[in-house]
């Protein structure tokens, strides 16, 4: 007999699905379970609101903090760039929303209410992670599966047009250029889809003209687009750091 797909399996199993975000906010869905950190910043954008008082996930910090990769913290005060946890400020960048949970941050934890799993057609979601994501609901009934198009579909779209209008704004003005797509995707992880600028989480399901669209920022407008020179921000704060007076 022929394996089921995890989709597959889920219809079987009877789990109601959810295609859209909008219906995931009109039946109260404000939790998901991902399987990769770039859907779960996504859709920490478009579902979750860190507020002071609110919990906040540890995803990534410098070497001599005191915090734990994973570990839940109650956000204390928040200014420009930083966000403040146990008597302490750190860059925003570090944190995510308690809102989307990797299926590896959330092991062990028991979750009460509902909730959706994004990516079961991620090609490395196995049955096992798939396993983990459900049984952490403390009632059956609480587990929707997500059955709408991928929250970072279109990104490798957005990520060669970006590409190839530098390339050509390089090449007109006698600049260098060594960008690539793959350049891209890694400093979108490392920056934990975070802005170099402000530390805040960048769009990369954007409408057009978005100011909270990410874009590719020259550390020195004197030079091209370099691997050594580019880092990734928001539209917006990459352009008002174009147009502050040196
Ligand atoms: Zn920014």
């Amino acid at each position: 007999m022929a394996k089921l797909s995890i989709p597959e399996a889920a219809k079987r199993a009877a789990f109601p699905q959810v295609k859209t975000l909008e219906d995931m906010r009109s039946i109260g869905i404000k939790k998901v379970v991902t399987y990769t950190n770039g859907t779960a910043q996504m859709a920490n954008l478009k579902l979750g609101k860190i507020e002071v008082g609110k919990t906040i996930i540890c995803k990534q910090h410098g070497k001599n903090s005191k915090l734990i990769t994973n570990h839940r913290y109650t956000l204390e005060a928040e200014n420009d760039k930083q966000f403040q946890v146990e008597g302490q400020w750190y860059l925003k960048s570090w944190f995510r929303a308690d809102t989307s949970l990797t299926c590896h941050s959330v092991q062990g934890d028991a979750i009460a209410q509902r909730f959706a799993i994004m990516e079961t057609e991620c090609s490395f979601a196995s049955k096992e992670w798939f396993w983990t994501a459900c049984t952490r609901a403390t009632k059956a009934k609480d587990v929707y599966i997500y059955t709408g198009t991928p929250l970072l579909k279109g990104l490798g779209d957005r990520i060669r047009r970006k590409l190839f209008l530098h390339q050509e704004e390089d090449k007109k003005k006698g600049r260098a250029f060594d960008l690539d797509a793959d350049w891209v995707r890694k400093r979108l992880k490392d920056q934990n889809y975070c802005c170099a600028l402000c530390h805040s989480v960048m769009d990369v399901m954007y409408a057009d003209l978005s100011d909270e669209q990410w874009s590719i920022d020259r550390k020195d407008n004197a030079h091209g687009h370099t691997k050594d020179n580019c880092q990734l921000a928001h539209w917006g704060c990459n352009r008002a750091k174009g147009a502050r007076p040196l």
